[in-house]
């Protein structure tokens, strides 16, 4: 049983923090603990909603000192739940949002609890934008940590590798920066290494000119679901870098099963539309809704299709090649689907993500082609476990193709041999001797965990 602080001292470091801090008898501690995976249910016993550095750092000292289990909030979009921790100390950054722009540099300095959604906007007033996730609430940290799809990837590389700078409150309270020339290691883990290094309470971004780009979906009906997965894969073979197409296996909100071609070309829109026209005739396809907008609204035109709250059970494998092998095992299982909130997504890899070596960052599956992921979503008046038996089910049968692991879709119930996969084993080792160096106790565990180093 952990110490949970006595009432005393829980005063004392309330009235020393510039942000709220929340126990069990607060109002407003049930918003608190709901993520955006309605499945979890932990239920820790102080949520420290800091507005500052310097409430981290507050934070982060209490918990130490008290004894406390800690964890990091951001966006708290992490399927896994790891942003809360039962009986334990939530640093939650949700308040930490201002994103900063310097056009001149080309640089976005966004704080620690920022989503997608802040710092999309603050960029695109500056016609720039950099690679991040393709839901706009998604926290800005979580995702970049661990590495960051996006629609941009492919021509400006992973979100990870867009992390130029950091300010980071370590394991003991202290402040530190992360650049090129100031604790450099630790700017090699913190791409892809998650949060297992401190609270990250800044991230620098770099930043490319981005303004609009041609964006939507071309929609075929299931039982095309081979032929288009087919022609995806040799479509993608020679499409520019500009490009990114994720190819879904879902149902649509009439009911109706279908193959979404979800698509985003950073250009000319009406070049972006002359790449696409084999794709537009191929079929041909029953809707093509392909638009010219703004970025930001790129960054949304998903959003109401995962709207916080539901049961998720996400998990997912990458995969060197969409083989006809994995093709026929994708539209086989979708058509055991349990619930027409789940969807199978083929997302496409590869570009600017693949020039990039394990040298400059911890996230190391740069020569798969796609990565799938498995989204199974359901509602509470709803048996969760036909819907996870499917998940599973999903992920057993295209484990003979498996490429590694994306740990930013690790799940509820996946355990270290998992991370380790993510990361191989040099890339783990590398990051076991950092994380000796900079959290030699673990204390920031709650998360995908990589042991420290002996
Ligand atoms: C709807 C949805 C859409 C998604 N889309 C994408 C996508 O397009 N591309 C993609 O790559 N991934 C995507 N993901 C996966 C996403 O990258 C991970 O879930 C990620 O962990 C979310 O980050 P968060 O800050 O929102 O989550 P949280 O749950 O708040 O955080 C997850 C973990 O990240 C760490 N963390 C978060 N913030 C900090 C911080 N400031 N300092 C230190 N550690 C921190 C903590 O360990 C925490 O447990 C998506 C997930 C969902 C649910």
């Amino acid at each position: 049983m952990q110490n949970k602080g006595s009432a005393q001292d829980i005063q004392q470091f309330r009235a020393g923090l510039a942000g709220t801090v929340l126990t069990p008898d607060d109002a407003g501690y049930p918003e608190g603990c709901a993520l955006w995976n309605g499945m979890i249910k932990r239920k820790p016993a102080l949520i420290a909603q800091c507005s500052s550095t310097d409430d981290v750092v507050k934070a982060v000292r209490f918990a130490r000192e008290q004894g406390l289990a800690l964890s990091v909030r951001g966006g708290g979009h992490s399927a896994a739940g790891k942003a809360l921790v039962d009986d334990g100390l939530v640093v939650d950054l949700s308040r930490m949002r201002d994103v900063q722009v310097d056009p001149a540099q080309r640089v976005a300095r966004a704080q620690g609890g920022s989503t997608w959604s802040e710092f999309d906007a603050a960029a695109h007033k500056h016609g720039l934008g950099t690679t991040g996730g393709m839901i706009s609430t998604t926290g800005v940290a979580g995702l970049t940590l661990g590495g960051g799809f996006g629609w941009l990837m492919r021509e400006f590389g992973m979100s990870c590798d867009n992390l130029i700078g950091a300010e980071v409150v370590t394991a003991n309270g202290d402040v530190i920066e992360v650049n090129e020339s100031q604790n450099a290691d630790l700017l090699w883990g913190l791409r892809g290494g998650g949060g297992n290094f401190g609270v990250v309470t800044r991230l620098d971004m770099r930043l490319h000119p981005v303004d609009t780009v041609l964006g939507g979906m071309i929609v075929h009906p299931i039982d095309r679901a081979s032929d288009a997965l087919r022609a995806v894969r040799e479509f993608n073979k020679t499409a520019p870098d500009a490009l990114t197409i994720h190819t879904a296996l879902m149902t649509d909100p009439d009911g109706n099963r279908i193959v979404a071609y979800v698509c985003c070309f950073n250009g000319d829109p009406d070049e972006g539309r002359n790449v696409l026209q084999p794709l537009i005739e191929w079929g041909p396809p029953v809707a093509v809704d392909l638009n010219p907008i703004p970025y930001p609204v790129m960054q949304t035109i998903l959003d109401e299709g995962f709207p916080p709250g539901l049961n998720v059970y996400w998990t997912g494998d990458f995969i060197e090649t969409l083989s006809d092998d994995v093709i026929e095992t994708l539209v086989a299982r979708f058509g055991e689907v349990t619930s027409p909130l789940s969807a199978l997504v083929v997302e496409q890899f590869g570009g600017a993500s693949r020039r990039v070596t394990a040298e400059d960052s911890a996230f190391v599956h740069r020569s798969a082609d796609y990565n799938i992921a498995i989204i199974s979503r359901w509602s509470d008046a709803s048996d969760p476990d036909p819907h996870i038996s499917w998940a599973r089910g999903v992920r057993a049968a295209i484990a003979p193709h498996s490429a590694g692991v994306y740990v930013n879709y690790l799940g509820i119930e996946d355990g270290e041999d998992r991370v380790r996969a993510a990361y191989g084993t040099d890339a783990y080792a590398r990051l076991a001797e950092l994380k000796a160096k900079y959290d030699p106790e673990n204390a920031f565990w709650s998360n995908q965990n990589i042991q420290p180093a002996r």
